[in-house]
């Protein structure tokens, strides 16, 4: 069975898949076989990063698909490290030559810390040249995606964000909304953390559609128009995070999702000044 998955159109026109699928922390030596699993499930986005360190096993897998590129939507990341005009575009050099791609279909940087300003030129230059489709950031929060903003060209096309029920960004994504950003959400499922898929309301829901946990949250994501990639190496858990656009959630269904959201991460604080130090030292074979 084909799934069909609709798609959002970005803010330069190009067209994104509302859901894809996402490889952090798949080792190196299993991620081939994942995508080439969630390909033949029907995902076509991938999500990857440079930070992954998974790029070349993507890349092996796209070129084992055959699917014809301009089906495709791969979207990977710049760290830290690379930040800096002449750097960053160096490395984007070595992420295509690793995903055996002659272009990517959205560019991100991967933490709003060091010189994303010189950085955001150099994806800025990317962009105009075709071999970015489309470039935007990751987890920026908003006064920080306003500044960027404010002083550049390029609006970002989208904004990779923790988001899930426990964790709403309901205010970030009226900014994203009043900008043109796109909103994707990183950590659909929380990453199974926080009793996630025992929570009450989201099994009660579950049991009311005939549905799983996962596929309320993911649902509940997908119908506030925010992208997700969540991540799984199972063929069935893939196949059943794919299969959430043939039900609704009502109103009250998702005023009672409202209710769960804490306004903090579970995850990372990005506010935290030890995190902020601990992450820009940290370097990866990129
Ligand atoms: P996730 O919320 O997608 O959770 C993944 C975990 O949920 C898996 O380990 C799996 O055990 C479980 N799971 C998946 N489907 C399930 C199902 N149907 N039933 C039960 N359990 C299920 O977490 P994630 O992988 O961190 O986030 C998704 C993607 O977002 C990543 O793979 C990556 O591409 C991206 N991401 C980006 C950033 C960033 O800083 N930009 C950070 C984290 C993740």
């Amino acid at each position: 069975m084909t799934v069909k998955i609709p798609h959002v159109t970005l803010n330069n026109g190009v067209r994104m898949p509302l859901l894809g699928f996402g490889v952090y922390q798949i080792p190196e030596e299993q991620t081939q076989q994942a995508v080439e699993d969630a390909l033949e499930a029907g995902y076509r986005l991938i999500d990857t990063a440079a930070a992954y360190e998974n790029e070349r096993a993507v890349g092996r897998a796209i070129a084992a698909a055959g699917i014809p590129r301009d089906e495709l939507f791969i979207t990977t990341k710049l760290w830290i490290q690379d930040y800096g005009r002449d750097s960053a575009e160096r490395a984007f050099d070595r992420s295509l030559d690793r995903l055996g791609l002659d272009h990517l279909d959205l560019y991100l940087l991967h933490q709003p810390y060091g010189d994303y300003y010189g950085a955001w030129r150099a994806l800025e230059d990317l962009n105009r040249d075709g071999r970015a489709r489309a470039i935007g950031v990751s987890n920026f929060y908003p006064d920080r995606l306003a500044d960027l903003i404010t002083h550049n060209e390029v609006v970002p096309a989208a904004n990779q964000i923790e988001t899930h029920v426990l964790f709403q960004r309901t205010a970030d994504q009226d900014l994203m909304r009043r900008h043109g950003v796109q909103h994707e959400s990183w950590g659909p499922l929380a990453q199974g953390g926080q009793d996630f898929f025992d929570n009450p309301v989201l099994v009660d829901i579950a049991r009311a559609h005939d549905r799983s946990v996962a596929q309320i949250a993911l649902r509940w994501l997908v119908q506030r128009e925010i992208v997700v990639i969540p991540k799984s190496v199972r063929p069935a858990r893939m196949a059943e995070n794919l299969d959430l656009f043939d039900f609704r959630l009502t109103d009250d269904e998702m005023a009672r999702i409202a209710e769960l959201d804490t306004g903090r991460s579970p995850v990372f604080d990005h506010h935290d000044p030890d995190n902020v130090t601990w992450l820009g030292g940290v370097r990866f074979d990129t």
